[in-house]
C-alpha cells in the first residue's frame, strides 16, 4: 500500500494533465476558470481542516459554491504569519526544505518550512503542466545567476543541466556571470546554449552594463531566457535588457510566502496570475472586493492540493493593484501593480498614488541621485538603482508631493529642474502630483527609494 506521500507525485501529475489544458486555455479562461478551480478549492479546504488556525474558522459548507467559501474565510496578513506561523502549518506534513522572505526596508525575514511531499508534488506537477506548453527543448547547461537574497535556503531541487549560483552583490560576480554567459561550451551531447539567467532587475541591469563596459558579446540564441523578479522594470530598461541579452525578458511577480506567480504581459501591460491562484483585489481595510479599475490590495489564495505546510492562505500581499479586463490572448483578466501599500499615499478622495509607476517614470532621469551599491560599473556606483524619491500628501489630501534629489543641487538651477519635472509629469499625466526638489540628505535616510 502506497502512502499519501508516495502517491502525491502521481496524483499531482494526473491533476495537471486534467486541469492544465482547461486552465491554460488561451480563450475563455475567465469563464472556465472558476469551474476548473472548484475541485482544487474543495481539496484545499479539506486539507485545511486540521490546521489549528482554520479549524474554527471554516465557513459552513451549506449551499456555497467553492469560490464563495473562499470569499468567506478571513484574509491573512504578513503580520499574522509572523505572530502565529505555527498555527498556519499543517500538522500532517514533513519538513524538507525552507525558503525565506528577504526583509526589504522594514521587518525581519520570515522563514517558511516546506514539506517533502510538497517538493515532489511541485516538481512533478509543473513538469507535466509545462510539458503541455510549447517551449524550446532545454537540456545541458543552465546558468542561473541568482540574487542570493531571494530563493531557497535549503533546496530539495534537481534540474536538467547545471546551475551556477553567482553572487551579484560583489563586482567579481559580474565578471563570473559575463564569462559564463559568453563561454563557448563544446561538451558533446549537451545543449551548448544557456537555459536561463535569473535575477532581480537591479542585478540584470548591472550585468548588462558590465558586459557593455567590458565588451562582452553574446551570440544570437546563446541565452534562451532571462527572468527578472523582485521589482518592476521600467519600459526603457526592458528594451535595453532584451537587446543586450538577445532574448525575451520574463518578468514575474511572486513572493516566498505563497506559491505561484504572475507573469508580465507586454501585450496588455499587466500581469496574468498563474492558473492555480485565485486572485482578488480587496478593499485595503475590509475583506470585500473592489470593482475592476479600482485600487485595492492584491490578495491571493494559492490552490495547490500539494501545498503541505501552508495548506491555505487567503493572503494579503501588501501590494496595491488594479484589476482590469484584458483583450490579449493570455487571458481575460490582468492586474496592474502600484507598489507596496506602506510606500503609497492615500488621498482624501480615497485614491492612491503608488510607488511603482512613479519610480518607473523617474528611472531614465540621469540627473537624479541614486543609492550607492558599492559595485562600480563604468565608474558608477549607482548603476541599476531607482533614484531616491519620497511620496507624501499635502494637508488637504488632494495631491501628492513627489520629492526628488537632483544631482545639481536642490535649488541651484531652476530651468534644469523644470525640464525634469515636465518630463515626469508627461509620463504620469493622470496623477495629481507636485514634484519638489529636495537636498539628498532629506531623502537618503530610511527606505524611501525601495519598491
Ligand atoms: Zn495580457
Amino acid at each position: 500500500m502506497l502512502s499519501e506521500a508516495e502517491l502525491a507525485p502521481f496524483a499531482s501529475g494526473e491533476l495537471a494533465k486534467t486541469l492544465g489544458p482547461l486552465l491554460y486555455a488561451p480563450n475563455g479562461v475567465g469563464e472556465l476558470r472558476p469551474h476548473a478551480l472548484a475541485p482544487l478549492v474543495w481539496a484545499t479546504l479539506h486539507h485545511a481542516q486540521d490546521v489549528p488556525y482554520w479549524s474554527e474558522r471554516m465557513p459552513d459548507e451549506g449551499d456555497l459554491a467553492p469560490l464563495d467559501w473562499l470569499a468567506k474565510i478571513p484574509s491573512v496578513r504578513r503580520d499574522d504569519l509572523d505572530r502565529q506561523r505555527q498555527d498556519f502549518l499543517s500538522p500532517r506534513s514533513t519538513f524538507a526544505f525552507c525558503s525565506f522572505t528577504s526583509s526589504t526596508s522594514t521587518g525581519r525575514s520570515l522563514l517558511i518550512e516546506r514539506g517533502r511531499e510538497e517538493a515532489l508534488y511541485i516538481r512533478n506537477f509543473f513538469a507535466v503542466m509545462q510539458a503541455r506548453r510549447p517551449q524550446p527543448a532545454l537540456k545541458g547547461l543552465g546558468l542561473q545567476a541568482v540574487n542570493i537574497n531571494h530563493g531557497d535556503l535549503l533546496s530539495a531541487g534537481g534540474s536538467s543541466g547545471y546551475s551556477f549560483p553567482v553572487n551579484l552583490y560583489v563586482a567579481t560576480g559580474y565578471a563570473t556571470a559575463a564569462n559564463l554567459l559568453t563561454q563557448d561550451f563544446t561538451w558533446p551531447g549537451w545543449e551548448r546554449r544557456i537555459g536561463s539567467l535569473n535575477g532581480s532587475f537591479s542585478c540584470l541591469y548591472r550585468l548588462a552594463r558590465y558586459m557593455d563596459h567590458h565588451g562582452y558579446e553574446l551570440e544570437d540564441g546563446q541565452l534562451l531566457s532571462a527572468v527578472a523578479f523582485a521589482s518592476p522594470i521600467p519600459p526603457a530598461a526592458r528594451d535595453y535588457l532584451q537587446g543586450r541579452f538577445g532574448t525575451r525578458l520574463h518578468d514575474n511577480y511572486s513572493m516566498t510566502e505563497a506559491f505561484g506567480s504572475a507573469a508580465y504581459c507586454d501585450e496588455c501591460d499587466g500581469y496574468h496570475m498563474a492558473p492555480f491562484i485565485w486572485d482578488e483585489v480587496l478593499d485595503t481595510d475590509e475583506d470585500r472586493p473592489v470593482a475592476d479599475g479600482e485600487v485595492g490590495e492584491l490578495t491571493i489564495t494559492p490552490l495547490f492540493p500539494f501545498a503541505q505546510r501552508f495548506v491555505l492562505l487567503r493572503y494579503r500581499t501588501g501590494d496595491l493593484a488594479v484589476r482590469f479586463k484584458s483583450i490579449c490572448k493570455r487571458g481575460g483578466q490582468a492586474i496592474r501593480l502600484l507598489g507596496r501599500k506602506r510606500n503609497a499615499v492615500r488621498l482624501a478622495d480615497g485614491g492612491w498614488v503608488g510607488s511603482i509607476p512613479v519610480a518607473s517614470a523617474l528611472f531614465d532621469e540621469a540627473e537624479l541621485h541614486r543609492p550607492e551599491n558599492n559595485i562600480e560599473i563604468d565608474g558608477d556606483r549607482t548603476c541599476g538603482e531607482f533614484p531616491w524619491m519620497k511620496l507624501s500628501s499635502n494637508e488637504v489630501g488632494d495631491k501628492a508631493y513627489l520629492d526628488i534629489a537632483p544631482t545639481f543641487g536642490a535649488n541651484s538651477d531652476s530651468a534644469r529642474m523644470q525640464s525634469i519635472v515636465d518630463r515626469i509629469l508627461d509620463r504620469l499625466p493622470d496623477l495629481p502630483l507636485e514634484v519638489r526638489a529636495q537636498p539628498l540628505e532629506t531623502l537618503s535616510t530610511g527606505g524611501t527609494w525601495k519598491l
